[in-house]
């Protein structure tokens, strides 16, 4: 059986996760589709070649260093990580 909040636990106001997230600017982006080689755990791309980003949590090592390294490489700096 799934465990149900207490009352208390319920009146906490949710905290911001502790993980960052990768994000993508689609305005700035130019499709060419670096970032999911660099970080094919979290970019995948549509028919057209452009990035479909993961919102999840960065909770993994192997995911943030994946998604600094396509923050990094972009060159349109159409990617950042959110806190
Ligand atoms: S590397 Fe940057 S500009 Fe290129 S597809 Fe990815 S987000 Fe867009």
């Amino acid at each position: 059986m799934a465990r149900t909040a207490t009352a208390r636990e319920a009146r906490q106001p949710v905290a911001p996760s502790d993980f960052p997230t990768l994000v993508l600017d689609p305005a700035v982006c130019d499709g060419v589709g670096i970032c999911a080689h660099l970080a094919p755990d979290l970019v995948r791309v549509d028919s057209w070649g452009y990035p479909i980003v993961s919102s999840d949590p960065l909770e993994r090592g192997s995911e943030r260093r994946q998604a600094e390294a396509a923050v990094r490489a972009c060159p349109r700096k159409a990617l950042h990580l959110r806190p």
